[in-house]
């Protein structure tokens, strides 16, 4: 068994269907807290606790897909409900001048906790291109 942690390791856990529980497991399940704005059957929304702009939010589905690349046809209704649950909840929280909804997706994508989500970033100019 490789270590706990590697990329490999989340990998395999992936493949076989064996999903590694994330921080956000339980956040989902209230066993830790956040601050949460928005909440369905399929979707949690709450803030990010080290947020890099005024608004920063993360998007997840419950269901703990790890990572973007690991989506599947069967998830595209989540998929698409995720990216609309994110436009609402930027409108709601008053980014109508413009957001910028990010995925990071595995090591050179700079993904940190392997479960799905979608960052919501506003509330001041951003930049582009991103580091
Ligand atoms: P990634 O780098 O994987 O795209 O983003 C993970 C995000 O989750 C980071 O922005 C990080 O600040 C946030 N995060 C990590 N742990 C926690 C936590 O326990 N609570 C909250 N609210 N956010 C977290």
């Amino acid at each position: 068994r490789v270590p706990e942690g590697d990329e490999v390791s989340k990998a395999q856990e992936a493949v076989s269907g064996k999903v590694a529980p994330t921080i956000f497991s339980r956040i989902i399940d209230r066993s830790i807290p956040a601050d949460i704005l928005y909440e369905d059957q399929q979707c949690l929304v709450f803030r990010d606790v080290a947020p890099q702009a005024p608004v920063h939010l993360l998007v997840i589905p419950k269901k703990p897909i790890p990572r973007i690349s690991q989506a599947e046809e069967q998830d595209k209704q989540l998929l698409g409900h995720l990216l609309l649950v994110a436009t609402q909840t930027a409108k709601a929280e008053g980014l109508g001048d413009g957001y910028r909804l990010v995925i990071n997706d595995g090591k050179l994508g700079a993904q940190s906790v392997y479960h799905l989500h979608l960052h919501i970033l506003g509330g001041r100019q951003l930049g582009w291109p991103p580091g």
